[in-house]
């Protein structure tokens, strides 16, 4: 990816009230087939996305962890669940669980993750641009788009494609 992750978020802030326009507008009237198009849209941008030259959601910001994610993964190291949240998570001000620090403990310096098959539902739905009704994220993907350089690009390409 040649993308400029430090220019990112000027770039999303620039786009700020545009997008937020464009995400207003989806709410009230989003189109039948958004489901669909948000598929076609999220696996293009992917086609041509290597997230392994970026982690830059793993790197700035990090996951929620539901007590489902907390069993799973501290079962992978054979620690009890308040052991894990112990030695890496802290709760933050909405009673969530998140990381005690970022760039997150579990991201390798070749930007692999050590626990990639128990990893948090969270980081494999990142960015969530393929999930259905995406137009009930939109303040999430608002954030989203000043992180996630695939996000950015393709809430710009459903500002080209979707005619509101
Ligand atoms: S658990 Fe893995 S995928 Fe999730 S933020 Fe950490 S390194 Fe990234
Ligand atoms: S999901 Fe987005 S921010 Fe995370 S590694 Fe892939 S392109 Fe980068």
């Amino acid at each position: 990816m040649d993308e400029n992750l430090e220019e990112l978020p000027k770039r999303a802030k620039e786009k700020y009230a545009e997008n937020k326009k464009f995400f207003a507008k989806l709410k009230k009237r989003p189109p039948k087939d958004l489901d669909y198009t948000m598929q076609q849209l999220h696996h293009e941008e992917f086609e041509r996305t290597d997230c392994l030259s970026c982690a830059n959601c793993c790197k700035t910001t990090g996951p929620l962890f539901t007590n489902v994610d907390i069993e799973r993964i501290a079962k992978h190291f054979r620690l009890r669940p308040s052991q894990f949240i112990d030695q890496y998570l802290r709760m933050d001000e909405e009673n969530d669980y998140v990381l005690q620090e970022v760039p997150c403990a579990f991201l390798g310096a070749d930007n692999y993750c050590s626990i990639y098959d128990v990893r948090p539902k969270a980081c494999r739905e990142f960015p969530h641009t393929d999930r259905k009704k995406f137009q009930q994220i939109s303040n999430l993907t608002l954030k989203n788009v000043a992180i996630c350089p695939a996000a950015f690009h393709i809430v710009e390409e459903m500002k080209k494609r979707i005619k509101l």
